[in-house]
């Protein structure tokens, strides 16, 4: 499908498909995609704080309110709006910060299409959209009792600023110690299984008799705070992440023998003997796998743990003295509330005030979408923006 401009609505009456007549106010924009017209903002609920977004279906010549999947931007005075490959809405909002200027409406990405047929009805998702590039993951796996727990801890003891852990989800109970949001989400099946078929996990398997998971949010904000995350996952969720479009690095942990592994797992005391014996039974065929697969990157041997530890620094590059620069972004890069946009080739030109180029004063923004990965359900990374002073040369970059 082409590109096609958004038109910028200032007040439209619509009518929904059950009948009630809409006022819309406020900042909107609609966008043909095909027989589908999509309307963004100009909210009539007053109670929603979020973008409302409603789509009119030209050949039923109806308006129907779709099913919103992500998380939704908060309303604005002002926005635009840019089709994208006729699958997805770049929406712009005036005056807002780099970390909320670029958001992405999906209308018929892949995983908007595989939630209609979920749902039923009409779907739209939104992902916000992310200056520059997520760190590498890190997928650790290994036999239950082999020491994954233990050596990520001291991996994020010693590089608090570079790593963080991906907090699964899980229907096993909580161990002692263990603290809910912390060492995992403890949930309910129905809950965790809903949830799946919505397409919020990145993977899940059943482990040992529980369902676990790792939530794409769980990974992203990780990502959000510049950090690299670490998943703690079976290697059948290992499989699932190698097999997904997220570029990690996967580890897997062997144990220096069997009995040992059977000694660690005793010694830790968190099983009953019942779950014991099941763990090491599928820890058998886990080494197997692990073992002779190519799914892993490395493989490490848990013998000497301090030895094991300083091999897991030196594969992840950490063993020299390394300094880390957190992530900051330039405070002159704010959207202009008011502002007009262009797109050419993979390149959004955004322009402060008026609607036309020779007009323009001041500075402008130019946004490269040429690098973009991911989306919905969760962010849209790859953003670059570079600011650009028509009276200065050339751009300055603020991401790369
Ligand atoms: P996992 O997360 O793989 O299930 P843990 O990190 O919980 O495993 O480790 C299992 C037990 O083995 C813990 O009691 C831990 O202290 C111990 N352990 C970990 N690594 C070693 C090691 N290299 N030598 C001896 N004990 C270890
Ligand atoms: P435990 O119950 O000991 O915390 O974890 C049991 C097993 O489940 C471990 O092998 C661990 O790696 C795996 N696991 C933990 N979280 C996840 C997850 O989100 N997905 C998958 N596939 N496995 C997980």
């Amino acid at each position: 499908m082409g590109e096609a401009p958004a038109l910028f609505v200032d007040d439209l009456h619509c009518e929904l498909s059950n009948g009630s007549a809409l006022e819309s106010k406020g900042s909107q924009t609609t966008t043909i995609v095909g027989d589908k017209t999509y309307s963004i903002g100009g909210n009539d609920d007053q109670s929603t704080s979020t973008i409302q977004v409603r789509i009119f279906d030209k050949s039923t010549g109806k308006w129907t309110i779709p099913t919103v999947l992500g998380t939704e931007p908060q309303q604005c005075k002002v926005h635009s709006a840019v089709l994208l490959n006729g699958e997805r809405i770049l929406v712009l909002k005036g005056g807002s910060t780099p970390d909320d200027c670029a958001w992405f409406l999906e209308v018929n990405t892949e995983f908007v299409r595989e939630q209609r047929k979920n749902f039923e009805t009409e779907v739209v998702a939104w992902s916000r959209g992310v200056i520059g590039d997520a760190q590498k993951p890190i997928v650790i796996s290994g036999p239950s009792g082999v020491g994954k727990g233990t050596l990520i801890t001291k991996l994020m003891e010693e590089f608090p600023s570079n790593f963080g852990f991906s907090v699964s989800h899980t229907t096993r109970s909580p161990r002692n110690k263990e603290k809910d949001g912390v060492h995992y989400h403890f949930t309910d099946r129905t809950v965790m299984e809903k949830e799946i078929k919505e397409g919020k996990f990145l993977e899940f398997a059943s482990v040992h008799g529980n369902l676990y998971g790792t939530s794409i949010e769980a990974v992203e904000v990780v990502a959000d705070d510049g950090k690299s995350c670490i998943l703690d996952i079976d290697v059948q969720g290992a499989r699932s992440v190698r097999a997904s479009s997220l570029e990690a690095i996967f580890i897997f942990i062997c144990p220096p023998s069997f009995e040992e592994l059977e000694k660690r797992l005793r010694e830790r005391g968190t099983e009953t003997e019942e779950q014991i014996q099941k763990r090491l039974r599928n820890a058998r065929k886990e080494l197997e796998q692990g073992q002779l697969s190519e799914l892993f990157d490395h493989k490490l041997v848990n013998d000497d743990l301090d030895t094991c530890y300083e091999n897991l620094k030196k594969l992840l590059g950490l063993d020299q003295n390394i300094v880390s620069v957190p992530k900051s972004l330039p405070e002159f890069v704010d959207l202009p509330v008011e502002h007009s946009v262009s797109k050419i080739d993979q390149n959004i030109i955004v322009i402060h005030g008026s609607s036309e180029l020779k007009n323009a004063s001041k500075n402008m923004l130019l946004l490269d979408l040429s690098s973009l990965k991911g989306g919905a359900p969760g962010r849209t990374r790859g953003l670059n923006m570079y600011s650009r002073d028509p009276l200065a040369n050339g751009m300055d970059g603020i991401s790369s």
